[in-house]
């Protein structure tokens, strides 16, 4: 897997863009020649539709992705998909899994409705599941691997806090926090780290998973800035850095231009993918 290249070859926002182009495409055609045909090996232009029987990556803003998978999965990740950055599209309406990293709000999200809407089974760490109570729930802990068609998912550390629900109280325990690995047949493999700073099992889940994806917070306050997420690249030997946990409030500041320069100062070569909320890539092997 480590010898696998990934590479971006469309981005389909919104359906908007998408008729957008379409009715751009259509005008042109009709007002000029035939253009011609595109290298095959350029990459496909923005507003392409992705190649069927990829893997696509959205991101709905914050922590939150859907992912889809070669072999027909739909899984969604820390579903916070009302969140302030998030885009004003339909919420997903068929899911096979929904992975939630950690107890915090901003990842637990809309967990719960979307496990009861599309009957999806929900992972995340033991406590946290009973917490959330969804049906079809799968409590795990770091180290366990669980199947989703075509997509192996594995539970790893993540060096953060977790604590479910704001009542008078205080947030009940809700477990540790954890990151997921998942290795998808015929596809990439997507490490997203969830909430953490940077931390030295990164170098094993290198050794042991080969992600060539990294999703990873750089935000700061909450998590690592953008100079611990180049660290956390250069251990995790990833292709490409897709930054999340930025922007959404003032405390998280890190940029993805900071994390470009903190990746420049560290020599680590892996390019970084910068997602618009509601963006989908078409991510594929070379
Ligand atoms: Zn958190």
């Amino acid at each position: 897997m480590n010898k696998l290249c990934v590479s971006i070859c469309a981005v389909v926002p919104f359906a908007f863009v998408l008729s957008a182009n379409a009715r751009a495409a259509s005008e042109k055609a009709a007002a000029a020649p035939a253009p011609a045909p595109a290298k095959p090996a350029t990459p496909s232009p923005v507003g392409a539709i992705p190649a069927a029987g990829g893997t696509t990556a959205t991101w709905w803003g914050h922590a939150a992705f859907v992912i889809t998978t070669p072999g027909g999965a739909t899984i969604a990740i820390d579903p916070w998909l009302d969140n302030p950055s998030a885009p004003k599209i339909d919420h997903p309406k068929a899911l096979d899994a929904i992975l939630v990293t950690h107890g915090h709000f901003d990842h637990v999200g809309n967990a719960a409705e979307l496990a009861k809407k599309t009957g999806a089974k929900l992972i995340t760490s033991y406590e946290l599941a009973s917490l959330i109570g969804a049906q079809n729930s799968e409590g795990m802990n770091m180290g366990g691997t669980i199947m989703v068609k075509d997509a192996t998912i594995h539970v790893v550390e993540a060096l953060h806090s977790g604590g479910y629900g704001q009542d008078k109280s205080g947030p009940k325990y809700s477990g540790p926090a954890l990151g997921f690995v998942i290795e998808i047949a015929k596809g990439p493999t997507i490490y997203h780290a969830g909430d953490t700073d940077v931390f030295s099992g990164m170098s094993l889940i290198a050794e042991r998973y080969h992600p060539t994806i990294a999703l990873l917070p750089i935000g700061g306050h909450f998590t690592m800035d953008p100079a611990g997420a180049a660290l956390a690249a250069k251990m995790l030997k990833v292709k490409t850095v897709v930054p999340m946990h930025f922007g959404t409030f003032p405390a998280l500041a890190g940029t993805p231009d900071e994390l470009r320069a903190a990746l420049k100062k560290e020599k680590v070569t892996a390019k970084v993918l910068e997602l618009k909320p509601g963006e989908t890539q078409t991510l594929t092997l070379k």
